[in-house]
């Protein structure tokens, strides 16, 4: 391969996940030789929403506004907070019509093995979101798999200690299960059939 700029696209299209620099090489050269008007479009789209999209300062998804437009809805049951891994897992909680409170979006989960601890999941803003005096309750709802179970474990004592009630969605989500691939019939049932963590 020659050309820096072949090279630069390369190496930049390895930052998506499950990239290798076979599927990079091969992409960088669908891009320039098959589909250079989707490529320019790529490209602008990336550095739009880079500009564009920030964290909502209450639930800290992504969104264009400083407040994204869910946290600032009317007629939301302000007492009630559930933490999801995800923006995905927030819209998948939405779909079911069974929950009506607010979110928080950790945006990642405690995962050992990949080298994210506690202290990258901006804790420190949960916590403050938390205890803002108008929360009653927090429902964790990371998913079912090992690092979801560690992430909600942790997380509920943290809350627990600040004398919050918490509680985690039942397991009508299989062992192993992302919130992302559950129907939301059962997701909604898991959501009802919630257990409050004793301490
Ligand atoms: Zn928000």
């Amino acid at each position: 391969m020659s050309g820096g700029s072949l090279s630069g696209l390369v190496e930049a299209l390895r930052v998506l996940p499950g990239i290798g620099p076979k599927t990079a090489q091969r992409l960088a050269y669908h891009l320039l030789q098959h589909d250079r008007v989707g490529a320019d479009r790529l490209s602008r789209a990336i550095a739009d929403a880079l500009a564009m999209m920030r964290h909502c300062a209450r639930c800290n998804t992504l969104t264009e506004l400083d407040v994204c437009e869910r946290c600032s809805a009317p007629g939301r049951d302000a007492s009630i907070l559930c933490v999801v891994e995800t923006p995905v897992d927030m819209n998948m909680m939405e779909q079911t019509l069974a929950y009506q409170g607010l979110y928080y979006v950790l945006m990642g989960r405690i995962s050992p093995l990949d080298g994210v601890g506690s202290r990258h999941l901006g804790l420190d803003q949960l916590l403050a979101r938390a205890t803002d005096g108008v929360v009653k309750e927090v429902v964790l709802a990371t998913n079912y798999t090992n690092e979801g179970e560690a992430t909600a474990h942790y997380l509920g004592a943290v809350l627990r200690s600040k004398g919050l009630c918490v509680s985690r969605i039942a397991r009508g989500v299989p062992v192993g299960g992302e919130l992302e691939y559950v129907d939301s019939g059962t997701l909604a049932q898991a959501f009802r059939e919630r257990k409050t963590i004793e301490p």
